[in-house]
């Protein structure tokens, strides 16, 4: 990687120097933040970053917005309907903006660094005072800045493809963390709208990533999930001789008791050396999220994939036949167009052999910009919510039997949160990251414990600690 993708500690400096200032302009005033987060886990851990950097220049953070004085939605821009729920909470933000003048709204993330998006904010919701883009982030401090000193609007959708690293950091409290390994993606699958928004693929240092792993599991976090939208790929513009199996071989020496995940692998990169590592690794989870997206050899030519529904099939088996056990999920996407019936049935049929623990499936919608939503689509969507719905079916079925065998077993679960119900009070995750609810005595969120399976069922693993 050239080291111009790196921000310069000069220009970091320069939004420290913001950041003091804000916090010189709001002293003593008790101003209060908001943040809500659309979308995948990146968005999450950018939000936490914005989080870190509020924090630092002294506002308070709550969860309750009508009391916020600075209101932030970090977006997604994968899907219509996250969009349209983005475009709802802020037109319903009208209302209070009419009542406090003074508050901020802000909005970033994949659909402010769409230049049609920004045409309609500044068109149609004049609430919105500040919009930046993913490739703004690190410049929060001077837009903040500028938004509690200008009178204008701000717009900032500029910006290359860098990495800024020592931002401040403010996650959620538990034991979990995100990890950003590495940052956009250079796949162009033709449906999605990730390539777009989040610029190309570029690799933090490892020294980099080991230093704030350790730095987690000094603060006590016990699952650490490394992100990236193609993990396998990690490494390739570094010019090193790392590629993301040593990554993780590397991680793995990191001293502590901790389990650590990835995600998302790409099956066209995902590897027998990547299963090796992960087998040789006793701190990485048997656990791999590796989306297929179509199980026609066809619509994966056309949807871009670069693999097939046989090599996909050899991936698994060779992972399963390293890791006995491994859990396994995969997104979907139902209905991309020119999918027929027979196209879906080779879908269904892949499900049905590899059983997966988890999918999260998805109707296919288009992104203007993307070259599939030019294609045509001649399927009806009361056909495509029909394949759908037997898709759900189907891997109902699948989980009940899957969820079934662990009855009786004893598993090592990390707790992390509670639970809605008395009689099952804690939350709780096994290595392969099924949900369990977890009753006993002496259970702490954050402790790794014993327990053992009591009842099961199609969401839910239900244990008693040991
Ligand atoms: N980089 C990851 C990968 O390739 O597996 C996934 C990133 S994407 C944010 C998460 C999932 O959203 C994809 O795996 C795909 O199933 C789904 N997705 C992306 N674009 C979509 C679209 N236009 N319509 C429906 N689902 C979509
Ligand atoms: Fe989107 Fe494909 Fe990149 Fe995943 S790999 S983010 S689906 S373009």
């Amino acid at each position: 990687m050239s080291e111009s993708a790196i921000v310069s500690q000069e220009e970091l400096q320069n939004q420290f120097t913001y950041m003091d200032a804000v916090a010189e302009l709001i002293r003593g005033r008790h101003l209060r933040a908001y943040t809500h987060t659309f979308g995948c886990q990146q968005n999450e851990a950018d939000t936490e970053r914005i989080r870190g950097m509020l924090h630092e220049m002294g506002y308070e953070m709550t969860e309750e917005v009508s009391e916020a004085d600075f209101i932030l939605y970090n977006t997604c821009a994968v899907r219509e309907h996250a969009e349209d729920r983005a475009f709802g909470n802020i037109g319903a933000l009208s209302h209070l903006k009419k009542q406090r003048p003074d508050v901020i709204i802000a909005l970033c993330g994949c659909m402010a660094q769409q230049e049609k998006n920004v045409e309609k904010i500044k068109k149609s919701y004049p609430q919105v005072k500040l919009l930046f883009g993913t490739h703004a982030l690190w410049r929060f401090p001077s837009l903040l800045y500028r938004a509690l000193t200008e009178k204008k609007r701000i717009f900032d959708i500029g910006g290359a493809d860098d990495i800024a690293e020592g931002l401040p950091v403010l996650r959620g409290h538990g034991p979990k963390a995100w990890l950003s390994i590495m940052y956009g993606c250079n796949n162009f699958c033709t449906y999605c709208i990730v390539p777009y928004v989040r610029g190309r693929e570029r690799s933090r240092r490892p020294e980099e990533i080991e230093k704030e792993l350790r730095e987690l599991v000094a603060a006590g976090y016990k699952e650490i999930t490394l992100l990236g939208q193609n993990v396998n790929s990690y490494g390739k513009d570094l010019g090193l001789d790392v590629d993301f199996a040593g990554l993780l071989r590397r991680l793995n020496a990191v001293p502590g008791d901790f389990w650590l995940r990835f995600m998302t692998s790409h099956p066209k990169d995902a590897s027998p050396r990547l299963f090796d590592a992960m087998a040789d690794c006793e701190k990485v989870a048997k656990q791999l999220h590796l989306p297929f997206q179509s199980g026609s050899d066809e619509i994966l030519r056309r949807m871009n994939r670069r693999y097939t529904a046989e090599s996909y099939r050899a991936l698994i088996a060779d992972a399963r036949q390293k890791m006995p056990g491994i859990t396994l999920s995969s997104d979907i996407i139902v209905g991309f167009p020119g999918e027929t019936e027979a196209d879906f049935e080779q879908t269904l049929a892949l499900v049905q052999d590899i059983q997966f623990d988890l999918l999260f499936t998805f109707l296919y919608s288009p992104r203007s910009g993307t070259p599939a939503a030019a294609y045509e689509d001649p399927a009806t969507p009361q056909q495509k919510q029909a394949w759908f719905e037997r898709l759900l079916q189907a891997q109902d079925a699948i989980v009940a039997q899957r969820q079934a065998a662990y009855q009786g077993k004893t598993m090592r679960l990390l707790v992390d949160g509670t639970a809605k119900g008395p009689d099952y009070p804690f939350t709780a995750r096994t290595e392969g990251n099924l949900l369990v609810c977890v009753r006993g005595e002496n259970i702490k969120i954050g402790d790794f414990i014993e327990a053992v399976i009591e009842k099961t069922s199609l969401r839910c693993l239900f244990a008693v600690k040991q």
